[in-house]
């Protein structure tokens, strides 16, 4: 085979393997993005059920110092109606109490159930924290062994940057030009394999004349995508 047409496949391994490891690095800064924007999320959610176990235990102490009042009005009506002087203080002042002891039962009420939630939401609470410390400390594992791939894959793809840029010295300055302005195209291929005679960069069919061109190891570009050719067989 051509000489130059050799050069030109090995350049291109380099830039499929670049283009391959370059893509690895993607995926690898997506997971970590998504691990960090989870743990973000978490840790949000986690401190509003904070807020709110707080606002509920500060309500129930509000709750609980108005229950002392109620058992104070409670003592001090009865007071009053064992000195009721006539049928008419003795009437309004066991309504008052009805009213208030009523009042005093709505809070008890809610008091028990305020406990009851606060003991429940500490206890899930708790649980939940301790589950998002154990995946944190999981994701952290795995946020660093991402991160250590991420640096060699870098370190992959500078030493491959290099030996692309030493090998195009060895083609020859017109091939050199539009060999490595190729490489920047979007699939990163300057060099494609005609398979059955056709192109593998456009899947358009290459004339037989040119097949018999690259088959004989003459530097040939497919006239419809305009990408160097060698061939497959
Ligand atoms: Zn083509």
């Amino acid at each position: 085979m051509n000489k130059e047409i050799t050069k030109m496949e090995e350049l291109q391994r380099y830039i499929d393997a670049l283009l391959r490891e370059k893509s690895e690095i993607d995926t690898a800064q997506n997971s970590i993005k998504r691990m960090k924007a989870d743990h973000e999320t978490a840790s949000e959610a986690l401190a509003i059920r904070d807020k709110s176990l707080k606002q509920l235990k500060k309500l129930t102490s509000i709750l609980e110092m108005k229950l002392k009042e109620l058992d104070a009005s409670v003592a001090h009506i009865s007071e009053k109606l064992h000195s009721a002087q006539n049928e008419k203080e003795l009437n309004a002042g066991t309504n008052e109490l009805a009213g208030v002891n009523k009042e005093k039962g709505d809070v008890e009420e809610e008091i028990l159930l305020n406990f009851e939630s606060i003991s429940a939401e500490e206890k899930s609470l708790a649980s939940d924290k301790d589950a998002s410390v154990n995946q944190n400390e999981v994701d952290k594992l795995k946020i660093e062994e991402l991160t250590e791939r991420i640096a060699r894959l870098e370190a992959f793809i500078k030493e491959k940057e290099e030996k692309f840029k030493t090998g195009l010295l060895d083609l020859s300055p017109p091939v050199r030009s539009r060999f490595s302005k190729l490489v920047q195209s979007k699939d990163g291929k300057a060099l494609v394999k005609i398979d059955h005679g056709v192109c593998l960069g456009c899947n358009n069919n290459v004339p037989p004349h040119e097949v018999s061109q690259v088959n004989a190891g003459v530097v040939t570009t497919c006239t419809n995508c305009g990408k160097y050719l060698y061939s497959g067989s």
